[in-house]
């Protein structure tokens, strides 16, 4: 009897031990998994918050997932501004044209600027005008709302160098004037342009030859407003009207007060368009030089 009681306590000892090793084992099963699968989940929780910069003009979801590999590709529908191939690394001050080819382009630059960016382009859209803006990095920074303001209403966007210097610059210092606005204005407003002004039209301070090394057109005027000495409007429109037919007209949107150029500008429009003249961006004067035989004042 005894030992048969023995035997039946060791049996429920056992049962007991067995019970709790796979309590244990389930238990720990149980922690392991709940713990992997709060882990999955934060992983998938981390991709989804990573930062993703986009430019607030590209809207589709591969432009997100591009963008978020390189802020430098371009996203699916950015806008590319560029001269046609056989105006790359050349300077340009106009385009020769037959007299009856009366076309002009009219280029604004040192903007975006608050109050007149707005007022030219509200005059351009009133008369169905392209034009063409080069644009201060800093600029584009101080007011970006201006910036896609002018992409918007689909005119052409030209880099201008961030400081807008004259002096000699090392090529470091050359690429990044231009390189640091080619960024601002991508990240403004998706756009990207190997269109190049530089500063006061200067050609031997580093800035050109870091542009035509980089491929980009140099492009220059063949009528100057000097609108940004504030001459009389009457002044300002005569110095325009001696444009040429291919001419590219310079006037400012920014960099100081240009009332005078806002005034000046609807009476420039009329004046040209009854001389018979067309407006088109710079992209498209030198496609026009294209069609004619090329004899453009392209200098490398
Ligand atoms: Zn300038």
């Amino acid at each position: 009897m005894k030992t048969r009681i023995k035997k039946i306590r060791l049996k429920r000892k056992f049962f007991w031990r067995r019970l709790i090793l796979i309590s244990l084992i389930i238990g720990s099963s149980i922690l392991t998994y709940t713990l992997l699968s709060k882990r999955n989940q934060q992983e998938v929780f981390g991709q989804a918050q990573y930062p993703i910069q986009m430019p607030p003009n590209t809207l589709s979801y591969e432009a997100l997932n591009k963008t978020s590999h390189s802020q430098t590709e371009a996203p699916v529908n950015s806008i590319s501004f560029n001269a046609p191939s056989n105006f790359a690394g050349t300077v340009v001050y106009d385009v020769k044209l037959p007299k009856k080819e009366k076309y002009v382009a009219l280029t604004f630059d040192d903007g975006p600027w608050p109050n007149t960016t707005d007022q030219i382009l509200k005059i351009l859209r009133q008369n169905h005008i392209k034009a063409t803006f080069f644009m201060i990095g800093e600029n584009v920074k101080a007011h970006p709302v201006q910036a896609k303001n002018v992409l918007a209403d689909g005119h052409v966007i030209g880099n201008h160098t961030w400081h807008h210097w004259y002096m000699h610059m090392n090529p470091q210092l050359a690429a990044s004037e231009i390189e640091s606005t080619a960024n601002i204005i991508y990240k403004t407003t998706g756009a990207k342009t190997t269109l190049f002004r530089p500063p006061g039209g200067i050609l031997n301070n580093g800035l050109a030859d870091y542009a035509k090394n980089q491929n980009h057109s140099v492009i220059l005027w063949s009528a100057d407003s000097e609108d940004y000495r504030i001459p009389s409007v009457a002044t300002l429109i005569k110095r325009v009207m001696k444009v040429a037919p291919g001419g590219i007209v310079l006037m400012h949107d920014g960099g100081g007060n240009r009332s005078h150029t806002v005034t000046a500008l609807p009476q420039i429009i009329n004046k040209l368009r009854k001389q018979g003249y067309k407006f088109v961006t710079v992209p498209e004067l030198l496609e026009l030089q294209n069609k004619q035989q090329p004899s453009a004042t392209a200098k490398n």
